[in-house]
């Protein structure tokens, strides 16, 4: 399989080839189309969803991209390995594979890991009536956002983070930065006041396309951590319980067990998309990860603060906006085919264990 027939390099594209190879492929398609917002050209977005297998199959496994609206190009391309390899032509018979394409379209098309409110998704999964409170992340908040991008600016920055880790340890500060907060809107990792557009689609997406299953999986394919193209598992079933040993069968003890993201303590990560979906499927059991693919390390905490940088302080207008996006970009996605081939047949095969597993289970 040739990278160039997975990866697109924007939204509109990934799009196309994703409606195009589902219904060469035997899916049956739904679109899900954003009531208030669109593209950078005022393009319509959507999330569309390909169904592979029997609407009664027992069974199903749920496939997302873009849950962080930028790392949807790397998978995307996850999603269309699996779909243009042997995956849907040995589809056992009571299993069905449900793949959500760009769950945060809006964050796809512009580039950007949040939503159209810089909202972080995958911690929007929480009861807004009891927002979890985030002290520390109060303290480093100044730090984040700067007005001018430059390297005195962030060396500055960098310092002050790496004051508040000798104080209070490194592992203290990944979590402050990377749990979640809810009290500032402009801010890193925002959960956001209310359930996004996108968390109500996800909701009504399990209603019409896992309701009925006996047995759920889940997979939710992100980018940046982990070694450079290998792929990084963050299983959040309870530790230790059936499920997580489950998921432990499926894809190995050393890729679930004992994971620490960046050599790190796992941040205690607030509302979770993973918990949501377990939420809306109610009883249903469910077992899976989100599975990161790796490019440049603790590097990457920069970048997170560089999207934030270009949506709130940056001329779109400037010869530096360009530079700036495309370095984002390829920090997410990067350009290279090394990494590019690795992730396709690490996804290829990650699909094809969960779909194993489920039928096994
Ligand atoms: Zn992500």
């Amino acid at each position: 399989m040739e990278f160039y027939n997975c990866y697109a390099l924007d939204y509109d594209s990934a799009r196309d080839a994703f409606l195009r190879i589902a219904a060469n492929t035997g899916a049956s398609l739904t679109h899900y189309l954003h009531p208030t917002h669109q593209g950078p050209q005022g393009q319509d977005l959507y999330v569309d969803v390909a169904y592979y297998g029997s609407v009664s199959a027992s069974r199903k496994l749920i496939v997302l991209s873009a849950t962080h609206g930028l790392e949807g190009l790397s998978g995307s391309a996850a999603q269309l390995a699996w779909m243009q390899g042997e995956g849907p032509k040995t589809l056992p018979e009571d299993v069905a594979v449900v793949m959500v394409h760009a769950i945060n379209p809006w964050g796809f098309a512009h580039l950007s890991r949040t939503t159209e409110n810089n909202v972080d998704l995958n911690r929007n999964f929480i009861d807004h009536g009891q927002a979890p409170a985030n002290p520390a992340y109060e303290q480093l908040h100044p730090l984040v956002l700067f007005d001018s991008w430059t390297k005195q600016n962030i060396v500055a920055a960098q310092q002050a983070m790496d004051d508040f880790a000798q104080k209070h340890g490194s592992d203290a500060l990944f979590d402050a930065l990377a749990r979640g907060q809810y009290s500032r809107a402009d801010g890193l990792n925002y959960g956001g006041s209310q359930r996004e557009w996108s968390n109500l689609v996800l909701e009504e997406i399990v209603q019409n396309h896992l309701l009925g299953a006996e047995k759920v999986a889940f997979i939710d394919w992100h980018t940046g951590v982990g070694e450079y193209g290998e792929p990084f598992f963050l299983c959040f079933n309870e530790e230790g319980g059936a499920l997580f040993e489950q998921a432990a069968g499926w894809w190995g003890d050393a890729r679930i067990k004992g994971q620490r993201p960046h050599g790190k303590a796992r941040p205690n990560y607030q509302g979770l998309l993973f918990h949501g979906v377990q939420q809306f499927l109610g009883d249903t059991p469910m077992c899976g990860a989100v599975i990161e693919f790796g490019t440049r390390g603790w590097h990457m905490r920069r970048m997170l603060r560089l999207d934030l940088w270009l949506k709130f302080k940056a001329d779109p207008g400037s010869p530096a906006y360009a530079m700036l996006q495309t370095d984002l970009l390829d920090s997410f996605c990067p350009f290279d085919q090394i990494w590019r081939d690795s992730t396709i047949q690490h996804a290829q095969e990650i699909t094809a264990q969960a779909v194993q597993g489920l039928a096994a289970w």
